[in-house]
């Protein structure tokens, strides 16, 4: 049978996996315990000789299939879902690495990995940011001790993206593990098997869920990566095919040491949400480069932040790479505006701070999500006080230029 493709191999994961009644989604299965009528078999289970299922905070039967889902939309060889995209990333690092261990990673982060990476240096782990839209910067951080590389696809708020393709090659030469978090592009815009990474993170919350309404995270294999090359592995996860001693350990390590399973009423939530992550990536895709077009065009506008607009600094690397531009734009607001009086003028956009949601989210980055680090850390990141970050939904487009229209408008008095 060919390939299918991106929509229609996702629509039909759970059913191909001949599930019970012929039910066309993997039902949710609470069930924490699995009984066995003969308890050599349970035996078989936990020594890894029989597939099966022993304990909830371990594998689900739930679980499993949205796992499928996501290896299959990555284009990968095995996935290992967790609860959060937090904790698949932790998770990682938590079972891959060693005290005495150095990571190079982008200094342009999601703000609660950057806080994850301060909180590993207290266990051993040394952590170089680099700017990682240059590979060579990559390059000049690397050591005898350096693990692996870390990076995002499109970072947010100020959307640099990371020299992928070079970063990708580096870390092969190297023997060096390459890992990817898609979350602003998503399998849809992107698969980062492409430019070679070893493991690819998604946070499932955001556009892969698509709605806002279940947490959940998922580490995926490439299979590019040769883990026989990779000396933090323990002796008991090396068994059968090497190119699953890694997923091997970050599931054992991750799942039982530390426990943040994703549960399976999530699970069952976040992949009815996959189902339609190429419409809602098209529609907002689509949406952004139209209000970051109109933004770029309006004077109450001073900056805008957007990989769509050819000012952009990695415009050309992200036509190259990626399917869409993304869902994702900033914008400093001109000094007349006040940036509360301007969100509280938008109607159909809501401030909230989530993003990957079918409806158009806003938030004052300065003033929420890296409040926490203070001005000076801000300014050196670039972070405007008027700056805001829109993750933009699959509204009607005539609806939100309307909306941006009359809250960028002059105001009386
Ligand atoms: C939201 C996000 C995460 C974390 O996901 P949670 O499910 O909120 O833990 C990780 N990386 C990126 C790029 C994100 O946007």
């Amino acid at each position: 049978m060919s390939k299918k493709g991106f929509t229609t191999t996702n629509l039909h994961s759970d059913r191909r996996g001949n599930p019970e009644h012929g039910v066309l989604h993997k039902p949710v299965h609470p069930s924490v315990a699995y009984g066995y009528a003969d308890a050599r078999e349970l035996a078989e289970v936990f020594q890894g000789k029989r597939a099966g299922y022993n304990y909830g905070r371990q594998l689900n039967p739930t679980v499993t299939a949205l796992q499928e889902r996501v290896t299959k939309m990555e284009d990968g060889i095995a996935s290992a879902a967790f609860a959060t995209g937090m904790a698949a990333i932790g998770s990682t690092f938590f079972s891959l690495l060693r005290a005495g261990d150095h990571i190079v990673s982008s200094a342009f982060l999601f703000g609660n990995t950057n806080s994850l990476l301060l909180t590993l240096q207290q266990f051993g782990v040394a952590v170089s940011f680099v700017d990682a839209t240059d590979a060579a910067n990559v390059a000049a951080a690397l050591q005898d001790n350096t693990r692996l590389v870390f990076v995002e696809t499109i970072a947010n708020p100020v959307t640099q993206i990371a020299d992928l393709q070079a970063i990708g090659e580096l870390c092969e030469q190297h023997d060096l593990l390459f890992c990817v978090d898609n979350t602003m592009t998503s399998p849809y815009l992107f698969r980062p098997r492409v430019v070679k990474a070893s493991l690819v993170v998604n946070a499932l919350t955001k556009y892969i869920g698509g709605h806002g309404n279940a947490l959940g995270g998922c580490v995926t294999d490439t299979g590019c990566y040769d883990w026989t090359k990779y000396p933090n592995l323990y002796e008991n996860y090396k068994t059968g095919s090497p190119s699953l001693w890694g997923i091997t350990q970050i599931r054992k390590k991750g799942l039982r040491d530390i426990g943040a399973s994703l549960g399976p009423e999530a699970a069952h939530h976040l992949a009815v949400g996959s189902e339609t992550l190429a419409l809602r990536m098209e529609r907002s895709c689509s949406n952004a480069l139209q209000l970051a077009r109109f933004c770029a065009n309006h004077p109450g506008v001073k900056n805008v932040y957007y990989p769509g607009l050819p000012s952009h600094p990695q415009h050309e690397r992200a036509k190259t790479l990626f399917s869409h531009f993304g869902a994702l734009f900033s914008i400093d607001l001109d000094d007349r505006l006040d940036c509360f009086d301007f969100l509280n003028r938008l109607d159909c956009v809501i401030s909230s701070s989530n993003l990957g949601d079918v409806r158009t989210l806003a938030i004052p980055v300065a003033h929420t999500i890296y409040y926490e680090m203070g001005a000076e850390r801000r300014a050196s990141m670039g972070i405007a006080d008027s700056m805001i970050r829109f993750s933009v939904g699959i509204e009607d487009i005539a609806d939100l230029v309307e909306d941006f229209e009359q809250a960028l408008a002059d105001q009386p008095g």
